[in-house]
């Protein structure tokens, strides 16, 4: 039964379910390498290896694929939790560790070996490459092929037993060196790495390859969909053989879906590591980094991130998608939740000449229109404020409707002010404007029904607190960064204004804002109070741009 609205990845879930070709639950498995923090490209799978389980009151594995040394660390480790934790799901007492079935898989790769289905290859790497053969022609076997079982088990266990330096042997799955996938041409199971590992420390000098781990790995936690990307479809035959040559009872299925690629951004470990590692960004979990942990620290909700992941949806093609449809869901959420301040960044002063000295009033303003629950907060009102540099203009265009000399504005929630006198100093920066007020427009407008078209956003100098502001943007400046223009790296498309920060005049409410809390800032977007640097008990406020106010996404 086909039902309308499953994508293949549940149609197929409910389809073997229905079929007993399982017994339940679902049970499903995230498998990162600890070899970096997770992005969001991993939070798609995330989504889909937690999400598709919970619809079926299944389990979801996290397991740890740490087969590869050299590359991984515990830091990893304990960010991925933290990041998958934050998404919202939870693997409760689930947490395996490839390493742990290091001694059930050389088992297995010994059964293999009884069996005549894998040996031990003295070729150097070079020649196991060269000899694989390409797509139209045959592989060229090697003269260790033939290789009798006792020879290979004892070369296999002396492999083990670390008497045989770093590529002088591997262990091969005896399969086809004719086969038309390449996968399936002999492929390597092990290779010799003295390297200590983060786990089993130096127990082992052999390692097992991701293939032959993988789906080994999955029947020993009783997976039954192994939910993988497109670029391990042509691994499936191998995952297949494996499972069918050691007769395991339930072999789980592999199942690939679309990867996740978004524009402006690179969503690869390798990249990521080398922006760490050039000092390029600030770290895994700089606020432009496409990392979970630096979009929390931008102000990405979770909610969002889920959100967006579910309306991409799944499918058998790879594409892009445009960064716009993530920050729509972003506003969407920012939108309902996040209270609205006024902060002025790079302030200019405004003096209302006709408004009394020494007197300071209390204007009501609603904290968010979208959430009645927010309440209300006052905000102080008096002769000497900060309006936005960029919101005043000496000689504007036609249709400017900020301020300007002669022109009357409305300030958010409080009157009406007319500009009079521009003050300079010596090199001809504007030091201050001169205004006066109408005191019958207090809340907004004016009794006689002025049109005033311009609305400006404010603080009042004597009580506003001072604030670092990052607005950040895109780290790349090319919207596809997997197709880069010849003889060109992807670091020579760099955004040099990817961090811009200003200095800003904030709204007295804000001392008490938390690290990784939300705000819309009024005319200039959504921001968030940044995790690290934000310190208001010592008087440090530090914002990041999460995403401006404009959508630009046509849903
Ligand atoms: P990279 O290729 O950048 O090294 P990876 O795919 O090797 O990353 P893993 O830790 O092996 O990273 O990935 C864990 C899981 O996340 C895998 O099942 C992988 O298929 C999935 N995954 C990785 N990148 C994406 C992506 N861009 N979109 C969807 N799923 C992804
Ligand atoms: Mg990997
Ligand atoms: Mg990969």
């Amino acid at each position: 039964e086909t039902r309308p609205g499953l994508d293949f990845l549940r149609q197929t879930v409910k389809d073997d379910m229905d079929s007993g070709r399982f017994p339940p639950p679902v049970t499903t498995r995230f498998p990162p390498e600890p070899n970096g923090y997770l992005h969001i490209g991993h939070a798609k799978a995330i989504c889909l290896d937690f999400g598709i389980a919970e619809e079926w009151q299944g389990k979801t594995n996290l397991r740890f694929d740490d087969t590869n040394p050299t590359k991984e660390d515990v830091e990893f480790v304990d960010s991925i939790k933290r990041d998958i934790h934050w998404l919202g799901f939870d693997w409760e007492d689930r947490e395996f560790f490839a390493s742990d079935y290091f001694e059930q898989l050389y088992q297995w790769a010994q059964q293999l070996i009884s069996k005549g289905l894998a040996y031990v290859d003295s070729q150097s790497p070079e020649e196991i490459s060269k000899n694989r053969g390409t797509p139209t022609q045959a592989g060229i076997e090697s003269p260790y092929r033939t290789r009798t079982v006792e020879e290979n088990l004892e070369l296999f266990q002396d492999m083990r037993d670390g008497k045989f330096p770093d590529g002088s042997c591997v262990l091969r799955a005896k399969i086809d060196m004719a086969h038309p996938n390449l996968n399936m041409r002999d492929p390597v199971m092990y290779r010799i790495k003295h390297a200590h590992h983060h786990r089993t420390g130096d127990a082992w000098c052999i390692y097992p390859m991701y293939d032959w781990a993988h789906g080994q790995s999955d029947a020993i936690e009783g997976i039954t969909h192994s939910m993988c990307t497109l670029e391990f479809e042509n691994h499936r035959p191998l995952y297949n053989w494996y499972l069918e040559k050691l007769e395991l009872p339930n072999p789980p299925r592999q199942i690939e879906f679309n990867r996740l690629n978004l524009t402006y951004t690179v969503l690869s470990k390798r990249k990521l590591l080398e922006l760490v590692q050039k000092n390029i960004v600030e770290g895994w979990n700089d606020p432009r980094m496409p990392t979970i942990s630096g979009i929390r620290r931008r102000g990405y909700p979770a909610g969002a991130i889920r959100a967006f992941v579910g309306a991409m949806g799944v499918s058998k093609t790879e594409g892009m998608v445009d960064l716009s449809a993530l920050e729509y869901y972003v506003r969407e959420e920012l939108n309902r939740t996040a209270r609205r301040v006024m902060v002025v960044l790079d302030p200019v002063k405004v003096v209302i000449t006709n408004y009394p000295e020494g007197k300071t009033e209390q204007i009501d303003a609603e904290n968010n229109p979208e959430d009645e629950s927010a309440g209300w907060r006052t905000i102080p009102f008096s002769r000497e404020l900060f309006i936005e540099r960029a919101d005043f203009m000496e000689a504007p265009p036609k249709k400017y409707f900020r301020l300007s000399p002669g022109k009357e504005v409305r300030l958010k929630h409080a009157y009406f002010i007319t500009c009079q006198e521009v003050i300079k100093d010596a090199r001809g920066i504007i030091t201050e404007l001169r205004c006066t007020y109408d005191p019958e427009s207090r809340g907004g407008s004016s009794p006689d029904g002025r049109k005033v078209k311009g609305t400006l956003h404010w603080v009042s100098c004597q009580e506003s607190v001072d604030a670092r502001v990052r607005l950040y943007d895109n780290l790349f400046v090319k919207p596809d960064m997997g197709t880069l223009e010849e003889g060109k790296d992807y670091l020579d498309y760099l955004n040099p204004e990817s961090l811009v920060e200003v200095t800003a005049k904030a709204e007295p409410c804000m001392t008490d804002a938390k690290a990784g809390e939300h705000y819309q800032f009024l005319r200039n977007g959504y921001f968030t109070a940044d995790e690290i640097d934000h310190l208001p008990q010592d008087g440090t406020l530090v914002f990041n741009r999460t995403v401006t106010l404009k959508d630009s996404w046509a849903k």
